[in-house]
């Protein structure tokens, strides 16, 4: 390792300055209103290693709210709470090919059940599941979770990012009352929609992404004290539906082109990580048609190749 990261440091901002300019063709996401203030050609990367050494390059101290990546957490907070079976009575393990927010295929798996935690229906179920005795306890139980794999006692909703989604999430309304209807949602829908709403607008940067990360890259133990944080089966779970599904509609050509787990927000972020030896966390705001950051995905797609990072 202390070979490559000699490596990896030595090119990580020449191979960050070949693919900002990718960020030209993006656009930054505006449908939550407060998102588009975003600055469109920023790109950070943040790499840390089991061992704990680090490499970073490029904007890695912008902060942005986690957004998707969120739910890669919130379901393992889901399974760790209520066990795979009761989960995935509420959520499938299949992959949509459709766009993240798409009601499209609600009704076909089982009926009424959203084909995985990935998508939106999925997650909002997901942050129904969690438990707690109000949606403040449930969403502080999420942020105090992330807190602890992330290693950093400050990370924070932020406020500004909720409002505005709280205050034009009318797609997300609309799915959840739709999942409530089919009696796939539990409890007040207001209040689990605002668990949601406040788990996306967690802030963080690229390193507190790399090392959330790495605790699911080393099989869900804490990378310096070796205490496990999560079950190794829903770590693995977590890493599958990643794999199939954290990449939106464009999952399939990310595990060609790059071949790691990751998961990919609005804000721009991605989370990825290397079995057994790498967390990384990347932000870059300008989106790809398919919601993916446009120069987040080039860049992680030269570092995989460099490095043969592939596990396929
Ligand atoms: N909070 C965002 C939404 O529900 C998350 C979307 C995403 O990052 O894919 O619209």
């Amino acid at each position: 390792p202390s070979y490559e990261i000699g490596t990896i440091r030595e090119r990580l901002a020449n191979w960050v300055e070949a693919s900002r300019p990718y960020a030209a063709s993006g656009c930054v996401a505006s449908y939550i209103p407060e998102l588009a203030k975003s600055p469109h050609h920023a790109l950070g990367i943040s790499l840390l290693h089991a061992s704990g050494e680090s490499a970073t390059a490029g904007d890695c101290g912008n902060r942005f709210t986690m957004q998707s990546i969120s739910k890669v957490f919130t379901l393992i907070l889901a399974l760790m709470d209520n066990g795979e079976e009761e989960v995935f009575r509420k959520v499938g393990m299949e992959p949509t090919g459709d766009n993240f927010n798409s009601m499209l295929k609600l009704e076909l798996v089982r009926p009424g059940i959203p084909f995985n935690p990935m998508i939106n229906a999925g997650a909002i179920t997901i942050s129904s599941l969690i438990r707690g005795s109000s949606p403040e306890e449930v969403y502080r139980r999420i942020l105090d979770f992330l807190r602890v794999l992330a290693g950093n006692q400050r990370l924070s909703c932020d406020e500004e990012v909720y409002r505005s989604e709280s205050e034009t999430g009318n797609l997300n309304r609309s799915i959840a009352y739709f999942l409530k209807q089919n009696g796939v949602l539990s409890g007040n829908v207001e209040d689990v929609l605002d668990v949601y709403f406040r788990h996306c607008s967690i802030q963080a940067d690229c390193s507190d992404l790399a090392r959330m990360a790495l605790v699911l890259a080393c099989g869900g133990l804490d990378p310096q004290t070796g205490t496990r944080l999560i079950p190794r089966r829903y770590v693995q779970i977590a890493k599958t539906f990643m794999t199939t599904c954290g990449m939106y509609n464009a999952s399939g050509e990310f595990a060609i082109q790059v071949g790691l787990p990751a998961k990919s927000g609005v804000s721009g972020g991605i989370l990825a990580l290397v079995p057994g030896q790498y967390g990384i966390g990347v932000f870059g705001p300008a989106l790809n048609d398919k919601g993916n950051s446009q120069a987040g995905v080039h860049l992680l797609e030269v570092i995989s190749r460099e490095l043969d990072w592939s596990m396929f």
